[in-house]
């Protein structure tokens, strides 16, 4: 066994801090990351790290020896927008399995091996673009670096990911007692920091020792301050490209803020280059959801609309729930540029927020008046108002197709309508002392 040589350690430029590069239109510094590649002409190349944009990964829910139905949900994440798609391989039907699948895909698979390294040998000759590791499971320096020598072959990047769930020694009874005793003490945080990130350093030198850099690295956990501390730690050690995520982060109902906050705090940070969102429902959410993330944080460039919209309040005259989320299905469906659209319930917000919105809506007493680009385009009752705000996306879709219109390009000023006056907004109500009375720019009781 050839042990990594440390006196390399010094020279290695992935054991100082990383430096920042500016990127996207809100200039979040992202950390600069020395780049990895997967894929091919066939499934896309995607690149991780460096300046390549980050990117949105996520993994099949169903088994992967089922191959017509992995197939499928394969397609309909990458629809989704899924840059990269993991699937399990526990078993050798699994491996088998990709043989059948990689060829019917068009996005970069990746295999998730644990506890078997010959899983991971054959996803690599089943032509499989990327293999992910965990050191709490495959530890075996000699499997490990067999893993290593067929994925440098192929040119095949490997992600190490360690995981809370999986870091704790299980084979070495007296390790497992001194780690576990070092979890369930009062400094349970640093402690799993400081062993997530010994074993990554211990795992890695096993790679740079066979000279091998195509890394990305993850090191998940349930503890969303956790995943922050670690993260930020690991960007400051090494340099090679961060795959970020939360293990395990439950129902999509509070996996979402379990997930985001960490995340976005990260990426906010400049700390990331690939995530994948993880919730006990459909992956299609996860991908949704990525997507969203970045886009909101201005790492990617949106597809489709954007769309804004009130919570609504004691001064709603229309049913903007329904007209929301039916105002979000047709979008999604019809506007395939980043349009900004805002469906406001009343003057109260809305001239604010349709100043920086391309189409916009203010409703009031059973109608809505809409603008396009600060310009007022209709007045129609209720009923019509999904019809002619969709209306009048579409023709500015076509405009800006046309090169007639520019996205974003709003500069006048939103004079918002008299709300006792065109639109009638509760003057009955204000009047019977039902609600407080509204002036155009302010609220007085
Ligand atoms: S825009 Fe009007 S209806 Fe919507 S939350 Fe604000 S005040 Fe309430």
């Amino acid at each position: 066994m050839v042990l990594p040589d440390r006196s390399r350690r010094a020279e290695l430029s992935f054991r100082t801090p990383a430096t920042l590069t500016p990127s996207g239109p809100h200039m979040i510094n992202r950390r600069k990351t020395r780049q990895v590649t997967l894929g091919d002409k066939e499934h896309g190349i995607v690149k991780i790290g460096g300046d390549a944009p980050v990117s949105v990964q996520t993994m099949t829910s169903g088994y992967t020896y089922e191959i017509d139905k992995c197939v499928a949900e394969i397609h309909k994440l990458a629809a989704a927008g899924a840059d990269v798609v993991r699937v399990a391989v526990p078993e050798r039907k699994d491996t088998e399995a990709l043989k059948h699948i990689i060829p019917q895909v068009q996005v970069p698979i990746v295999a998730d091996v644990h506890f078997h390294f010959q899983r991971a040998l054959e996803a690599v000759e089943a032509g499989v673009h990327k293999i992910r590791l965990n050191p709490g499971n495959i530890q075996d320096r000699a499997q490990v670096e067999k893993v290593i020598d067929a994925c440098k072959e192929r040119k095949l990047p490997i992600r190490v990911g360690v995981n809370e769930g999986s870091i704790i020694e299980r084979k070495d009874k007296q390790k497992r007692a001194k780690e576990l005793g070092g979890v369930f003490s009062n400094n349970k945080h640093g402690y799993i920091l400081a062993i997530m990130i010994a074993k990554l350093e211990e795992y890695l030198d096993i790679f740079y020792a066979r000279d091998f850099y195509d890394i990305t690295i993850s090191a998940k956990s349930i503890d969303p301050l956790i995943v922050i501390d670690a993260y930020t730690e690991i960007s400051k050690r090494f340099d090679h490209p961060l795959h970020l995520g939360v293990t395990h982060a439950g129902p999509k109902e509070t996996g979402t803020i379990r997930s985001v906050v960490p995340l976005g705090h990260l990426l906010a940070s400049g700390v990331g280059d690939t995530i994948r969102i993880s919730y006990a429902n459909d992956p299609i959410y996860e991908v949704q959801d990525g997507l969203e993330l970045l886009y909101i944080l201005g790492l990617r460039e949106r597809i489709g609309a954007e769309l804004i919209a009130c919570p609504t309040c004691g001064r709603i005259q229309v049913d903007l729930f329904t007209l929301v989320q039916d105002v979000r299905k047709k979008l999604k469906e019809e506007i395939q540029i980043p349009i900004k659209v805002a469906v406001m319930g009343c003057v109260v917000n809305g001239p604010g927020e349709a100043e920086g919105a391309d189409v916009a809506i203010f409703a009031g007493d059973r109608k809505g008046i809409i603008y396009v680009q600060g310009q007022k385009t209709q007045t129609v009752p209720e009923e019509n108002i999904l019809d002619a705000l969709l209306e009048e996306c579409r023709k500015f879709q076509d405009r800006v197709r046309r090169g007639e219109a520019k996205l974003g390009d709003k500069v006048v000023e939103v004079i918002p309508p008299d709300p006792l006056g065109e639109l009638g907004s509760g003057f009955d109500k204000i009047a019977a002392g039902q609600v407080e009375k509204v002036t155009p720019l302010t609220i007085s009781k």
